[in-house]
């Protein structure tokens, strides 16, 4: 297994900083949504067809990316903080392939698994 180190940061301070600019973004465009959408929200019903056209953000998606801009952000302070790439339950190393697939990942692969199949605990 490959494992995260120091030497990293920078590359994965890239990749968390590219996140969060996607999300910002994403959160942004929701926000203008729903400030158009409450501006004409009865006068013209001829142009909901246009609307549905277009790119729309819906809510949970804008929850997600809310959810996921917290732990983007969490990464990036633990990447300055140096406890970056460990498990936040058991404080094992994460695979690094699964830091390059999710750089905000803060579970390893089976803590995150108990979480997501024990909500309760
Ligand atoms: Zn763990």
């Amino acid at each position: 297994m490959k494992r995260y180190h120091s030497g990293l940061v920078a590359e994965y301070d890239q990749l968390l900083a590219r996140r969060e600019r996607e999300l910002c973004a994403l959160l942004r465009a929701r926000e203008e949504q729903a400030v158009g959408a409450a501006r004409d929200d009865i006068s013209d019903f001829k142009d909901v067809a246009t609307r549905e056209s277009q790119v729309v953000v819906d809510e949970v998606q804008a929850e997600h990316a809310a959810h996921e801009l917290e732990q983007v952000l969490a990464a990036r302070r633990r990447l300055q903080e140096l406890n970056y790439g460990m498990c936040q339950d058991c404080g094992a190393p994460i695979d690094l392939r699964r830091l390059s697939a999710m750089p905000a990942a803060s579970h390893c692969v089976s803590c995150q698994y108990m979480r997501e199949h024990q909500p309760y605990s």
